[in-house]
């Protein structure tokens, strides 16, 4: 997925978005040498250094492996903070365990249906409350589908986490779906209808559907 501003490292690239500091900078490319103090580096091990944060990057066979690239997508733009950032430390831990990234996205879609002004208590039963007010069944699958597979990775079930870890993936996509449809659109409708209908007008919306 490209990423406005973002160059992905590639071996030998002389300027890339640092893995570590994340910011666009020029690397040096460093072999590790070999025979200091009686080691024998391979030779297809071979480091990155960030003349910006001063840190290395370890690469082997060609291939970035330090530090591991999530690859997954960012957070939608407009997604408040708190979801970002819960939604982030899903993304940075799906390579080592896709079960506890299963369990954060699922707390991330809890903060979601919170953010709407439900309890947040009891997530079956504020998504139940959502289809109510009209929520369509393709979110209303995907918030089920995020809350399912997160119990279950919780609470070990009859979903095998390790093994459906390329539908996981899938996860963030979704999550990031629900955000769009369920904050970040209505925010903008939000932006243009109230400066833009006139308090008359709004009175005659409230009086026929009993809300502006
Ligand atoms: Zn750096």
């Amino acid at each position: 997925m490209a990423i406005i501003g973002y160059t992905k490292p590639a071996f030998q690239l002389g300027s890339f978005t640092c893995p570590r500091c994340n910011c666009f900078s020029q690397h040096e490319w460093r072999y590790i040498a070999r025979g200091a103090g009686g080691f024998e580096a391979p030779i297809n091990w071979v480091t990155s250094w960030c003349l910006r944060c001063k840190d290395y990057c370890f690469w082997e066979n060609r291939t970035l492996v330090w530090p591991v690239e999530s690859g997954l997508p960012d957070p939608i733009e407009g997604c408040p903070e708190q979801i970002q950032a819960v939604y982030n430390e899903a993304r940075q831990l799906f390579p080592h365990s896709p079960r506890a990234s299963a369990a954060l996205l699922r707390l991330a879609i809890q903060m979601i249906c919170v953010d709407r002004g439900l309890p947040g208590k009891d997530l079956n039963s504020d998504i139940g409350t959502l289809v109510k007010n009209g929520l369509s069944a393709q979110i209303q699958q995907s918030l089920d589908l995020v809350r399912v597979v997160g119990n279950n990775a919780v609470h070990p079930g009859q979903i095998q986490i390790e093994e459906n870890k390329d539908k996981i993936e899938k996860f963030f996509g979704l999550v990031n779906l629900i955000v769009d449809v369920l904050i970040v659109q209505p925010a903008k409708v939000s932006e243009m209808f109230h400066p833009l209908v006139p308090p008359a007008q709004k009175q005659q919306i409230t009086a026929r559907d009993g809300k502006p």
